[in-house]
């Protein structure tokens, strides 16, 4: 029997909720749900640099407000924790130190010049490699001394290709078969401040975890060669991935996460929208995308109105775009009075409406 999906929402802490996030999370939720999965909410949380303080609360008041509850996470726990990356950092070393031992990756002691210089003497060869594996070269007893002066170091990975092996090819649920990005050599794996970067910790947990299915950000598409190299280096089983087109802002701008207007779900849950519309909203910008352009349309491909469970039961990947896709404000207004509409005919959901009405009615009127 094939194992039960596993899906994650892996947030890095660094500012409020986009709506991307919400977004990603929200497909997350729609097919745990759909195939009787589990998800859970990971903080990614290693780059110490870009942290910023309340996001993990901001994380979570989005998806409570949305309704997307994870199965293990922050708080509620779970067999899989801890789900902060900060607090699992032995097991990043432990793995680190497993790639070392088997002679998959290796301590490099070069300092910051000394590497700007092979860059641009690389660079000027005309080579594509970022780095000449100096360190790799060094015998055990060069790397004990240095270890016992405590010279400070990061681990790399070393690749298993030569630079000219052409990068893994993969397939992605969303975006078929994209050209692979060439994998750098030899990426770090641990830094110099003894964090694990990105790509180790995200391939660790999702390891640990047992993921079975990755659905991210499109701006994450270029690392799965290198994400599939550490898993050949390790020899785990990869999971598939699912790649989300970004999201535009109507001018055909990006909706990136410290411009335009309304891209914050923050916004939403203080101006009062109704949270299924907004969650309507995003399932369906970009739905119906892979069908025949010459079709006529068809409602149940792109459809508009749609509940939480009509979206479980609708919601397919193989009907999503891998084109960018606009949101428009237009349509969440529509679909806000829509799910209103409904809402107000059930007498719970007025009440609850009613309550959520009323500190913005009190601002509006203080008077009264
Ligand atoms: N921590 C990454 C981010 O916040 C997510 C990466 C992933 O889902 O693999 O964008």
């Amino acid at each position: 029997m094939p194992p039960l999906p596993r899906l994650r929402f892996a947030p890095s802490p660094t500012g409020s909720l986009h709506l991307g996030g919400l977004r990603t999370a929200l497909f997350n939720h729609l097919l745990a749900r759909k195939w009787g999965g589990k998800w859970l909410l990971r903080i990614e949380d290693t780059d110490q640099t870009r942290l910023v303080e309340g996001s993990v609360d901001e994380i979570r008041r989005g998806l409570e407000w949305a309704g997307l509850h994870y199965d293990e996470g922050p708080v509620i726990g779970g067999s899989y924790g801890p789900y902060y990356q900060s607090k699992r950092l032995d097991m990043y070393h432990s793995h680190a130190d497993d790639l070392l031992k088997k002679d998959h990756a290796y301590r490099c002691f070069c300092e910051p010049p000394q590497l700007a210089a092979t860059r641009l003497r690389l660079q000027q060869s005309g080579s594509m490699a970022g780095y000449d594996r100096t360190c790799k070269r060094l015998e055990p007893a060069d790397v004990k001394h240095l270890l016992g002066l405590n010279k400070p170091h990061c681990i790399r990975l070393s690749l298993l290709q030569t630079p000219d092996t052409p990068p893994p090819a993969f397939e992605d649920l969303v975006f078929g078969t994209p050209t692979p990005h060439p994998v750098p050599v030899d990426p770090i794996i641990v830094k110099t401040d003894g964090f694990p970067t990105y790509h180790l910790a995200n391939v660790v947990d999702d390891h640990a975890m047992e993921i079975t299915h990755v659905l991210r950000g499109e701006e994450w598409l270029p690392s799965v060669p290198l994400h599939l190299t550490l898993y050949a280096s390790f020899g785990w089983e990869p999971p598939q991935f699912a790649h989300l087109p970004l999201l535009l802002n109507p001018d055909g701008s990006k909706m990136s996460k410290r411009t335009g207007v309304g891209a914050f779900v923050s916004e939403y849950i203080e101006r009062g929208w109704e949270p299924e519309a907004v969650l309507n909203w995003l399932a369906i910008a970009g739905w119906g995308g892979k069908r025949d352009p010459h079709a006529p349309p068809d409602p149940d491909v792109t459809p508009s109105y749609l509940s939480v469970t009509e979206l479980i039961q609708k919601f397919d990947l193989d009907n999503f775009t891998n084109r960018r896709t606009v949101l428009s404000p237009t349509k969440v207004a529509n679909l806000n009075k829509q799910h209103m509409q409904v809402k107000l005919l059930n007498v719970d959901e007025r009440h609850k409406i009613a309550e959520r009405m009323l500190p913005t009615l009190k601002n509006m009127y203080p008077e009264r």
